[in-house]
Order: C-alpha cells, then structure tokens, then sequence
C-alpha cells in the first residue's frame, strides 16, 4: 500500500497520467474465483490502470460477473493473487475505492425514496460512523445527479423513474462514493432504447472525465465511444484482451472500425481466429 490520499480529483483537467505511476487499481496473476471450491473463472492475469475503460465481453455463463463480484470480494477468491490499489485482496478494506453497479438491478418497487435519497446512500462509506450529510455532500449528490442527467429529477420519487432512468439513479449512487474505479454490471442491458442512448453519453462522459471503469456488456455499441480496452471472457478464461482498434482487426471485419459505427449486432455470428464468436453480442437480454 502507498500512501493514499485519495484526493477527489475529477476535474476534467485530470486528464493528463501522473508522472509518477500509482499501483495499477486491479492486479490479477492466474486468479481463480468462484463458489465455495468450484472455479467458475481461472488463470485471470490482468492488470487494470486509472484511466482504463475495459469491456469484458463473453457469452452467458461464461464468468464475467463471477470476475468482477470477485474483485468487489463477493465470492471466493481460490488461487492465485490478486491486488486492488497495490494490496492484496484478501487486506484490502477500503471498499468504498471501488464502486459497484450491480447487474440487473432496479430499484424495489417497494422503495419509497427520491432519487438524491437513493445517492445520499453513496455517501455513507465516505462519511465516517454517525455521518450525516453536509453541504458538501449534498452537493456531490446532485453533481452525482447531474452526472447521469438527472438533475431535475432529484426530488422525484424513484417508482416513476423508468427502468434506464433507475439504472442511471445507481450509478449516480456508484459515483457519489467518489470510487476511484466503477464496475458496472451489464449497465446498458434491459433497458429501452432511448435509456441506452443516454447511458452510452453518461458513459462516454465518465471517460472523458478520466473515471476508470470496468463494463461488463452485452452492448459494445453502446460502450464504444468510452472504450479504451477490450477482454474477452469464454469458459471463464480470458480469450481476448486488446485495444479496441485490436478487437476490430481481430474481428476481421470491415465494418468494425472501432467508432460507434455498426457493428454486428443483427448479423448472425462472426468467426473470428481470435475471440471467438461474438453473436451473444445480440441484444436482448432483457432485466
Ligand atoms: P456471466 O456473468 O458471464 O453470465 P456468471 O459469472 O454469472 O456468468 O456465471 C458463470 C457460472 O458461475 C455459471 O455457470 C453460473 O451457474 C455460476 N454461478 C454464478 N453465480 C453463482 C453462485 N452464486 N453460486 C454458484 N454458482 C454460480
Ligand atoms: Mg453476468
């Protein structure tokens, strides 16, 4: 561990890289996590620096969110090491570092709470037992809010938030922890269209702001201005992991060009001697 002052530097200034290189944020050598002793992902070596926006991409089942609920220390960790911030996972205490955007996850409809009330709860690992909200923090809620597009809706009532606006609400949530990396879960998936749209500009404005992020999708579309990294998960082994402008190519596709162009969403399955089929790339898997 290094000293760490966590300073919640996210102008947009923030842009240029430290000239002095922290510990990469994730650090994983032949991981393996999984339940109770089965391995559902193993021989991860992976190391995640600030100003990353990685994809981890996979067909169903094949272990992504087995890998990023192992880093948030949410099941096993059964071999091989694995560091956050430069500790060893199994000493690392400082979860508010990471933020969490689980997969598949609204509000209850049974929530009765606004939508800067459902953020404040981001607050709470940052202000220290008996924390009430100050000013400061009010005010990094609803630039939380303001972050996502929500501003306006601040003192609304969660239950008449769509599906996609609800999402946008946790990651509002994610980010008012000032995480130094957020893990998003599927982010883009079963929500409209038009929800989409906003998250991918939410997204993409995150980058820009230098957030490193870690986004497990379906939807690479919708990810694809953000993306500075691209893994590949099959059978719970990494089978790809390069930049964008890398995946294009491996895909050997030219349409692909790694802008927010077409990809092949609607094209029946692609062969590619690298990665593996990607027609799970489909939409459609709803909430
Ligand atoms: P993905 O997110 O890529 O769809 P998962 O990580 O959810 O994949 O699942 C990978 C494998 O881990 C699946 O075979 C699934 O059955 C198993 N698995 C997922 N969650 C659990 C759990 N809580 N307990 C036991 N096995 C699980
Ligand atoms: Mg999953």
């Amino acid at each position: 561990m290094t000293g760490d002052p966590r300073l919640p530097e996210r102008g947009p200034q923030g842009l240029a890289p430290p000239a002095v290189a922290p510990p990469a944020i994730v650090s994983m050598k032949s991981a393996s996590f999984g339940y109770a002793d089965r391995a559902v992902v193993s021989g991860v070596t992976l190391d995640i620096h600030a100003g990353e926006v990685v994809a981890i991409l996979g067909p169903n089942g094949s272990g992504k969110s087995t890998l990023v609920k192992g880093l948030l220390g949410l099941n096993d960790h059964l071999s091989g090491q694995v560091a956050l911030f430069g500790a060893p996972i199994d000493r690392f205490r400082d979860h508010a570092r990471l933020g969490y955007v689980p997969q598949r996850h609204t509000l209850s409809a049974s929530v009765r709470a606004t939508a800067a009330e459902i953020v404040a709860v981001g607050r709470l690992p940052r202000q220290g037992w008996l924390g009430r909200p100050n000013r400061e923090d009010r005010r990094i809620i609803q630039e939380s809010l303001a972050v996502v597009g929500l501003e306006d809706r601040a003192n609304v009532d969660v239950n008449t938030l769509s599906g996609g606006q609800q999402r946008r609400v946790l990651i509002a949530r994610a980010l008012a922890a000032h995480p130094d990396v957020l893990v998003m879960d599927e982010p883009t998936a079963g929500v409209d269209l038009a929800s989409q749209e906003v998250l991918s500009q939410v997204l993409t404005r995150l980058a820009r702001r230098g957030t490193t992020m870690l986004i497990v999708t379906h939807e690479l579309q919708a990810v694809s201005g953000a993306l500075t990294r691209i893994v590949q998960l099959n059978g719970g082994r990494v089978t790809f992991d390069d930049s964008p402008a890398g995946h294009a190519r491996a895909m050997g596709s030219s349409q692909t060009t790694g802008h927010d162009g077409h990809h092949d969403d609607e094209g029946g399955p692609l062969t590619s001697p690298a990665a593996g089929p990607l027609d799970h790339l489909a939409g459609g898997h709803g909430a």
